[in-house]
């Protein structure tokens, strides 16, 4: 038992009363200690449904943000996943604790070391790597999901191009200020797009996606 639980609770039914449907999903969400992946001065609203400060500018994505966007990629057991912006490691350890082998990519240095410590604290093989996300990460492709938790200004073909035949891609794309959801499936060399609007996402820093912030 521990202070959390309770609150917890609370954060899946938000989760359900938000339309959250799939089982396996609010499960994971409701066993992950989403407090341990935040600082000691944002713990405290740890389980309200809104993103909260992990340092560095960053943020960790609202919990409504992640099961939709976990639903969306919908992940099967033994999936080869790849997330993009790693940040405080959450969605990471949710894509893990379904049972999918999860790569991860950062590119701010601290908040890297930082989600490799709670993985390991916990005990749960996630890659990971400091880097540029836009570019995926070529060695284990092909994958059969990636998951962008930043906002890009377009779709990184690098991103695309290493997913599998069947495979997903879930990216928030549009302006600095608010993005709309896009999942691309692949079928073959055809990629087909769907449009999910109204997020808001830290942007996404790179060679395929925006300049410096500025
Ligand atoms: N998935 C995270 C959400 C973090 S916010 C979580 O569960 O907490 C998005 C993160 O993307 C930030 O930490 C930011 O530093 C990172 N980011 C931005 N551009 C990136 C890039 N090109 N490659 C990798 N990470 C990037």
């Amino acid at each position: 038992m521990s202070l959390f639980d309770g609150d917890r609770a609370e954060m899946i039914e938000v989760l359900k009363k938000k339309e959250i449907k799939n089982e396996e999903v609010l499960r994971v969400m409701g066993e992950v200690e989403r407090h341990l992946f935040m600082p000691e001065y944002s713990r405290r609203r740890a389980y309200e449904d809104c993103a909260l400060p992990i340092g560095f500018g960053q943020t960790i994505s609202q919990p409504y943000t992640v099961a939709v966007m976990t639903e969306l990629l919908f992940p099967q057991k033994d999936d080869k996943i790849l997330e993009i912006g790693t940040g405080s490691g959450y969605q990471a350890v949710i894509l893990s604790k379904l049972g999918c082998r999860v790569f991860t990519i950062e590119r701010n240095v601290d908040l890297g070391r930082r989600a490799e410590q709670i993985f390991k604290t916990l005990n749960l093989r996630i890659a990971s790597k400091i880097g540029d996300g836009t570019l995926g990460w070529k060695e284990y492709a092909p994958y059969n999901g990636i998951i962008v938790t930043a906002g890009a200004p377009v779709i990184p073909e690098q991103l695309q191009n290493q997913l599998k035949d069947g495979g997903r891609l879930v990216i928030p794309v549009g302006d600095k200020k608010s993005q709309t959801l896009i999942v691309v499936d692949r079928e073959g060399n055809n990629f087909k797009q769907k449009e999910i609007d109204g997020f808001k996402f830290v942007p996404l820093i790179g060679k395929e996606g925006w300049k410096e912030i500025g």
